[in-house]
């Protein structure tokens, strides 16, 4: 899969202590995108689904992961891939951002879909609209939906939480601002 970015530990993009994963390449160009490096498919660098799994592992603890993008599901088969691994010997608690409606994605990839879903924990979908951001919750825009799959508990709160920012500096020379606006 190409990747722009793993970071760690990211508390911004759900419930405790998460692997943030960016993905590379988004033919979106919602306006008020706040990733817009992220949508050359040709920027970051190849990972294959053990070297992803093996930076998840140097962190710890991982509570949680975080797939965003970019758009995760530009790459179909190595997102499956990766989600695979990482649900298998990491966590479930996994958290995909993607700008697809649920139903476009069923449409085109429904067998992708139908594992994803059933090994990941929430889906957040639907295409940033910069008037519709209402500054509430873990999801960009008030039509974008937090499709919970498993614990509903534990991601209630995602609906209607403050959000918050973090900053991550990099050896004084840069930083990276990790969260919703
Ligand atoms: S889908 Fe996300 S990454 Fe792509 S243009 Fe829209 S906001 Fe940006």
């Amino acid at each position: 899969m190409r990747i722009k970015r793993i970071c760690y530990p990211v508390t911004a993009l759900g419930p405790g202590k998460r692997v943030g994963i960016w993905t590379v390449g988004c033919r979106r160009q919602c306006p008020g995108c706040m990733s817009p490096e992220l949508r050359d498919p040709d920027s970051g660098r190849e990972m294959t689904p053990e070297q992803i799994l093996r930076a998840v592992q140097n962190c710890e603890p991982v509570e949680g992961i975080t797939i965003s993008g970019g758009e995760p599901f530009d790459q179909p088969q190595a997102l499956l891939e990766t989600v695979r691994l990482l649900s298998a010997e990491v966590t479930n608690d996994i958290i995909i951002y993607t700008g697809y409606t649920m139903e476009a994605l069923q449409a085109e990839i429904p067998t992708v879909l139908q594992e994803i879903l059933g090994r990941i924990a929430v889906l957040v979908d639907g295409e940033y609209v910069e008037k519709l951001n209402d500054g509430k919750g873990l999801r960009g825009s008030s039509n974008q939906r937090i499709h919970v799959f498993r614990d509903p508990e534990k991601y209630a709160y995602m609906e209607h939480c403050e959000r918050t920012l973090q900053i991550f500096e990099y050896k004084e020379t840069f930083s990276l601002m990790i969260g919703i606006l």
